[in-house]
């Protein structure tokens, strides 16, 4: 039996993380072979390259710091030398790249590649909604699972105990990407509904931005508890309306509500929603000023969201969607978010 090659295609805070449990994970199974190539779009950092800095130091100094990595994962800055021979391919870059990442992969993958997207995010083009996934499914013509869960990429580079969710369609794919991902401090649990699974990941960025709108307002934890539960509302009845196979389930898993609440008390999304509310920053300057290269995923995600609600003329079944989308775009008061829902 030939073995498993595993690539990381991206290297963010999250990438990073999680290259730090597949490296370690692939060691342990014989019929995985041990390097992990780790695509990372090359920058200058402090006069380096960000490749040889992580290739030298097995750290990524710039968005993952003071994290070492195991020195079985290499950096790579071209992309098609990343994917080479590699069987299991893990997507995991901000959502807004997905698509000249694969244009640029087409046709140059190995014949037995198969795919898990760890991206936030909806599609939208030709007034459709697509999942990230689909869109690499049928950009690179591959199966594609996902993972999304209750996870701060910091807190699990420190090893804190925490849970995940893999969504797939084939279990024999879906169960090789566990080994790759699954450790007694990063509990993944596989079920068999990727819509489920990727539109709870995309849409509680939206809701964690509602929820940093009220925490700059200082309007307390009993009105944060209700944006949240608006919120989760709102995610299940949109990726019910649009995906007809998604189940009532899976909302309790990691990728549910532990997700919705882990975001809306520690994540970026909420940082910035809040520091908007605070300092009346646009979020753009916002972005660049507080998250040192990384990205926040919300506010385009609210934006491609509203733009499928309007579409079906739906923008009143949503109202809170709307109103979040409305304070990022259309200069909406903050305050007035609470009135509108
Ligand atoms: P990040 O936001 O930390 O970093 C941004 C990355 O994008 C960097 O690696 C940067 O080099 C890269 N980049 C910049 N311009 C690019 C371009 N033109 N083409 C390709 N790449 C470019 O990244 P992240 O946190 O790893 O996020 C990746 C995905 O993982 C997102 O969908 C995010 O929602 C999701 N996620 C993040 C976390 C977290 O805690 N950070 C947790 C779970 C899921
Ligand atoms: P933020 O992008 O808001 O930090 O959320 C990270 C995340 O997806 C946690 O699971
Ligand atoms: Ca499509």
């Amino acid at each position: 039996e030939s073995k498993e090659k595993v690539c990381l295609i991206g290297s963010g805070n999250w990438g990073s993380a999680i290259a730090k449990i597949v490296g370690r994970n692939v060691t342990k199974h014989d019929n995985y072979d041990s390097e992990v190539r780790m695509w990372v779009y090359e920058e200058i950092v402090n006069g380096q390259r960000l490749t040889d800095l992580i290739n030298t130091q097995h750290e990524n100094v710039k968005y993952l710091p003071n994290v070492k990595l195991p020195e079985n994962v290499v950096a790579v800055p071209d992309l098609l030398q990343t994917v080479e021979d590699a069987t299991l391919l893990v997507f995991v870059i901000p959502h807004q790249f997905v698509k000249g990442v694969c244009e640029q992969l087409k046709g140059k993958l190995h014949s037995d590649a198969r795919a898990i997207s760890l991206i936030k995010g909806v599609d939208v083009s030709k007034g459709g909604i697509h999942l990230i996934s689909d869109l690499i499914k049928e950009n690179l013509d591959i199966d594609v699972s996902v993972l999304m869960g209750a996870n701060i990429a910091s807190e699990v580079a420190m090893e804190n105990f925490c849970e995940s969710t893999i969504g797939c369609t084939n279990m024999k794919n879906g169960e090789a990407f566990h080994k790759a991902l699954h450790s007694p401090y990063f509990r993944v649990a596989i079920v068999d509904d990727v819509a489920g699974v990727e539109l709870c990941g995309a849409l509680k960025n939206v809701i964690a931005i509602g929820a940093g709108i009220v925490d700059g307002l200082k309007m307390g934890e009993n009105t944060k508890a209700a944006i949240i539960r608006i919120g989760i509302m709102e995610m299940k009845k949109f990726s019910q309306t649009f995906y007809k196979g998604v189940k009532d389930e899976t909302y309790m898993e990691s990728c549910g509500v532990a997700d919705v609440i882990t975001t809306c008390f520690g994540g970026r999304n909420r940082r910035v929603a809040e520091a908007h509310v605070v300092t009346g920053k646009s979020f753009e300057t916002l972005e660049k000023e507080m998250l040192n290269g990384q990205k926040l995923q919300g506010t385009l995600t609210a934006k491609e969201v509203n733009e499928i609600l309007k579409g079906r003329n739906m923008v009143n079944d949503f109202p809170f969607f709307t109103a979040v989308y409305r304070v990022c775009y259309e200069g909406l008061p903050a305050q007035e978010l609470v009135d509108n829902i």
